[in-house]
């Protein structure tokens, strides 16, 4: 069994950014920015922000957080977006989500300019990957993309994804069906899902339940993708990540299996930087 490890692969893939972050500075005086705004106290979603921020500094890219009041009015959020959308100094834009319930989530990724839509869920950027020309792609599902094109190849494999969130199991079924897998979405309304996934080449796990795919769901030939992340409580009080497979089981019968943490996570946040440098790049018409 061989483990796709994200923080070896994004280690390396930040080292190239990294790199070519600094020639863009060197060459074009440019050091693209991004901005992170943040609604309310959410004690991971102030984890993610935190990591990403971090992350962002490492690889030369100027991160600032902009952090709003929980009981801010979705015209007053709108209008700090719209702030940002002008600002000729900020090259990505970025809402934690989850928002608070009093505010449409729609409205508010709608409004990102899709030139500045770096987390990539504006409707025109998701309607653009389903057509095959895509602007920006969402984070987590370039990053699942990039460990599978890294460890095996997509053409004609059959992937089973489950989830169809509109952050992960949608764009991640337009992407990997643009990259010539075969692909079945699968949710809960689902039938024989034990079944589709046992003759499937790849699983993408994208549920938000910690032990969800057992190992009879898989082959010896099976590739694992498990995005999920579910904060679990031991007896003694502290707290585990764990992701939404039964891990020390399946990746005893599998081929190849993705951990958590140190799988899916950190190649989201590489993929926020590099869509930030990309996006940077093509707002200038910076071709090379
Ligand atoms: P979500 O919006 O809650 O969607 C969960 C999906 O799972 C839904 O489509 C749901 O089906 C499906 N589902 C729930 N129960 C099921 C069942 N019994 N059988 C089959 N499908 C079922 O979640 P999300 O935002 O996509 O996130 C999924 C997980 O990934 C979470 O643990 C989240 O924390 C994690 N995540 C990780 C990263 C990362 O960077 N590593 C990024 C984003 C999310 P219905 O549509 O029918 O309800």
């Amino acid at each position: 069994m061989k483990i796709i490890n994200g923080k070896i692969l994004s280690d390396s893939l930040n080292k190239k950014l990294s790199k070519n972050l600094f020639l863009l500075k060197k060459e074009n005086s440019i050091s693209p920015s991004l901005v992170v705004i943040l609604v309310g106290n959410n004690s991971a979603s102030s984890l993610y922000v935190r990591n990403k921020e971090k992350k962002a500094l490492e690889v030369g890219i100027k991160s600032y957080v902009v952090r709003l009041d929980e009981k801010i009015k979705e015209e007053e959020l709108l209008s700090v977006i719209q702030e940002y959308n002008e600002r000729s100094d900020i090259d990505g834009i970025l809402v934690q989500l989850p928002l608070p319930l009093h505010i449409n989530s729609d409205k508010i990724t709608d409004k990102i300019n899709i030139e500045k839509d770096v987390d990539g869920f504006n409707s025109k950027n998701i309607g653009l990957l389903a057509l095959g020309r895509p602007n920006v792609i969402p984070c987590t599902p370039l990053g699942c993309y990039f460990m599978l094109d890294h460890f095996t190849t997509l053409k004609g494999k059959n992937v089973t994804i489950i989830g169809r969130s509109n952050i992960v199991g949608k764009p991640l079924s337009y992407l990997l069906t643009n990259k010539n897998a075969t692909v079945t979405l699968v949710h809960s309304k689902s039938l024989n899902i034990k079944k589709i996934c046992s003759e499937s080449d790849i699983i993408v796990a994208a549920i938000g339940k910690p032990n969800f795919i057992k190992k009879n769901w898989v082959n010896k030939n099976s590739i694992i993708i498990d995005v999920g992340i579910n904060v679990l409580k031991e007896k003694d009080g502290t707290k585990k990540i764990v992701g939404d497979v039964d891990y020390l089981k399946v990746s005893k019968e599998v081929k190849a299996i993705s951990p958590v943490p140190g799988g899916v996570g950190p190649m989201t946040i590489h993929c926020l930087l590099l869509n930030t440098y990309l996006l940077a790049k093509k707002r200038r018409n910076i071709l090379h």
